[in-house]
């Protein structure tokens, strides 16, 4: 039995101050919640106050992003011993506003994926098609190829540390959710690809989040699909009411 986890990714928003009344207020709706995984996912420098507001709740603390390299010359950049170091415990990783905007690529990708785990970091690794990619009948082949080259090289030990996060990129921030039924096409792909990258008992245990315009209102329909284990969340995630409201309909 997978336990749902439920992370929100607060993108480029917020200010100090907001950032740490967002993380109260997800404390105040679901911070002693225990049947199901909450992450915040703050902009880095909001890591450190959002941390210490979620001090002593079950609310766990990720980062947006993470680079693979663990100290040095890469100005701009944040190393996961400095994520560590701020008490965040996941990254998110590929997610598509990195590779369509920012230009990331499955290899950096992979990178960013082996350096996360080896340095005690849990990756929400995310993939998902473009809306000609699924117009073209392309969904499978996308995510399975963003599916291997991503997790290439990481071995049977590793593999539980990541989570999956299926994101159609035509769904992210648009307020057009995929169906319930598109959701469940897709993930149950992608655990059969895990079933032959790794092994049946690795595929059964590793959690597939969907993520793209998720809200209170499709939350609980999403979340019955049986290959939908969590939730990534974008906009909603960013109201403490919505946001605890989706945790806990997602008490499966
Ligand atoms: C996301 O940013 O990962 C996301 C799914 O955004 P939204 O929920 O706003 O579509």
């Amino acid at each position: 039995m997978r336990k749902p986890f439920l992370a929100g990714n607060w993108k480029m928003n917020m200010d100090a101050a907001s950032a740490v009344a967002l993380a109260k207020g997800v404390v105040a709706e679901v911070g002693q919640v225990d049947g199901v995984d909450v992450a915040v996912c703050p902009p880095f420098v909001y890591l450190q106050s959002v941390a210490a507001a979620l001090s002593s709740s079950n609310v766990a603390l990720g980062a947006q992003d993470v680079f693979h390299q663990p100290n040095g010359a890469f100005t701009g950049e944040i190393s996961c011993t400095m994520l560590k170091d701020v008490s965040c415990s996941y990254a998110i990783i590929g997610h598509s506003e990195r590779r369509h905007i920012i230009g990331e690529t499955d290899a950096l990708i992979n990178k960013k994926i082996h350096a996360a785990i080896a340095g005690g970091l849990l990756p929400i690794f995310c993939v998902g098609e473009l809306l000609e990619e699924r117009q073209g009948g392309k969904t499978d082949q996308v995510v399975a190829d963003q599916v291997k080259k991503g997790l290439e090289g990481v071995c049977e030990e590793r593999i539980l540390a990541v989570t999956i996060a299926y994101e159609p990129v035509w769904a992210i921030g648009t307020g057009v959710n995929a169906t319930p039924q598109q959701a469940q096409e897709v993930h149950a792909m992608i655990r059969g690809l895990i079933a032959k990258m790794y092994n049946k008992t690795i595929a059964d245990a590793i959690r597939i989040q969907y993520g793209g315009s998720a809200k209170p209102a499709n939350t609980a329909e999403l979340m019955s699909q049986p290959d939908v284990d969590g939730l990534l969340i974008g906009g909603a995630s960013l109201k403490a009411a919505d946001f605890g409201a989706m945790i806990k309909a997602s008490m499966k």
